[in-house]
């Protein structure tokens, strides 16, 4: 059998070191530690992982073969995985695009990135917290509907967003889970009491933390907590965090990493179509406006207004370690492994481990992804 090998700062899950990974049918046969962490070489590290994206060059996931579209862009970002997002939509559309991505799911393309699964965000969401949702599309959990997503999916739903404070979210979110569906709140302004309710229906996960979360309130000059205050030190709950310093500000990143540390924490970019195109980039957007495309994207007219996230995750990867004082460690925990256990994939996924798939990202260390590999095959190579 013909093994390949990968010479590098090898990232595993407890530590970091220059060695040698050899990669033998699809999966990583053997590492072998060959000294400590060297700074001319380059990071071999578990191919990134986005469990909540809407949209990767010029594709989004909300027009037909968008999802596709999105896999195809994305090899040279490192992605090894992708769950494409779909925010509030109509019945239809929701329908059209988790049927979409359950064929995907179903008839892999082993030269692009695996799309693991869907995720829904919304639409049962919080009319109040909707953030950049479209209004009309917003409505309130319908157990119904929820019943004939999950047919639809037949098994690739991998994701649901949802705000706990609607009625009838408890059996929507108990429904998803006994499904294998991850339930995560968002997009809400639920109390304590709401999202413990949410917790013990089986919800386990936040949606971007801080991004569409109230503020503290102060009454008589004492701070209340607020949500994202209780969701911080709820060990219960994994985190979602846009990495890109500017959706979350890096105190708050650097909050989250303390209070909640990076196991509890799951990196992702929430881009939209346009994250990838190289700066300066336009794009066209509903309503026949452009954006421009920096560190994020910006209205062409009105720079000062942020649309959306354009990052890739291996920004997130170069942004944890070098400008948010993460270590790799926990930087691959973030982009890979805690992202395989949302879609139920750390079994096989996520990590740099003998018998594991070899989904592998191999990023210089000027933080460039050189090579991105899918199961032992190597879909980008630069
Ligand atoms: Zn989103």
């Amino acid at each position: 059998m013909q093994e390949r090998h990968l010479k590098g700062n090898i990232i595993t899950e407890e530590q970091v070191f220059f060695g040698t990974l050899s990669i033998a049918d699809k999966r990583i046969a053997r590492i072998e530690k060959q000294g400590e962490m060297r700074l001319d070489a380059n990071w071999i590290t578990p191919g990134f992982i986005d469990v909540h994206t809407h949209g990767i060059g010029p594709y989004g996931a909300d027009v037909p073969q968008g999802p596709l579209g999105m896999a195809t862009f994305a090899p040279p970002t490192g992605l090894t995985g992708v769950c494409p997002t779909l925010a509030a939509d109509t019945p239809e559309n929701l329908l059209a695009f988790t049927k979409e991505v359950r064929e995907l799911v179903k008839s892999p393309n082993p030269q692009i990135t695996k799309i693991l699964g869907s995720h829904l965000e919304g639409p049962f969401i919080d009319f109040k917290h909707k953030g950049g949702m479209d209004e009309r599309f917003v409505r309130g959990a319908d157990l119904e509907e929820a019943r004939r997503l999950l047919d639809a999916a037949d098994g690739t739903l991998k994701l649901m967003t949802i705000s706990p404070e609607l009625d009838g979210a408890e059996a929507v979110i108990s429904l998803m889970t006994q499904a294998g569906v991850t339930v995560s709140m968002g997009h809400t302004g639920c109390s304590k009491e709401q999202k413990d309710m949410a917790v013990a229906a089986g919800a386990t996960q936040v949606c971007h933390l801080f991004d569409t979360f109230d503020g503290r309130r102060v009454e008589h000059g004492v701070s209340k907590p607020c949500l994202a205050d209780c969701v911080l030190i709820d060990d219960r709950l994994q985190k979602e965090l846009i990495c890109d310093g500017i959706h979350v500000p890096q105190d708050l990143i650097t909050l989250a990493h303390r209070v909640a540390g990076a196991e509890h924490l799951i990196a992702i970019t929430d881009s939209l179509a346009g994250a990838g195109l190289p700066t300066g980039a336009t794009f066209p957007m509903e309503g026949g406006r452009m954006m421009f495309m920096s560190d994020v994207a910006r209205l062409v007219d009105n720079p000062e207004c942020i649309v959306g996230s354009c990052l890739t995750m291996d920004k997130v990867f170069c942004n944890l370690i070098t400008r948010f004082g993460f270590t790799p460690v926990e930087a691959a925990m973030m982009t890979a492994t805690n992202p395989a256990k949302c879609c139920h994939e750390d079994h096989v996924r996520g990590l740099l481990k003998v018998g594991f798939f070899a989904d592998i990202a191999v990023v210089s260390p000027e933080f460039d992804v050189l090579e991105t590999i899918l199961e032992g095959n190597t879909i980008y190579s630069r």
